[in-house]
């Protein structure tokens, strides 16, 4: 499966084909991300984030892809840089 671009919200698991919601921290992993937007000059910054529940942590990683800002899914125990 190919990285999989994923919406930045944490109301439910990143992993699409998963319908774990998110009920409270410290189940699963949470990734945080602050970006700039270059768009924005006021330097305002963006606090993204993403959420796994316990069952897709452990098969998937969350990266962060600064070109397009977003995160991606990755199956974990892969070697994609
Ligand atoms: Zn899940």
């Amino acid at each position: 499966m190919p990285a999989t671009m994923i919406e930045s919200s944490i109301a439910k698991c990143a992993n699409p084909d998963c319908d774990a919601k998110f009920r409270r921290l410290g189940v699963g992993k949470l990734y945080l991300q602050a970006s700039h937007s270059p768009e924005n000059r006021t330097g305002e910054r963006v606090q993204k984030a993403a959420w796994v529940c316990e069952r897709c942590a452990l098969r998937f990683t969350v990266r962060y892809n600064d070109e397009t800002r977003s995160f991606i899914l990755v199956p974990s125990g892969t070697a994609a840089a």
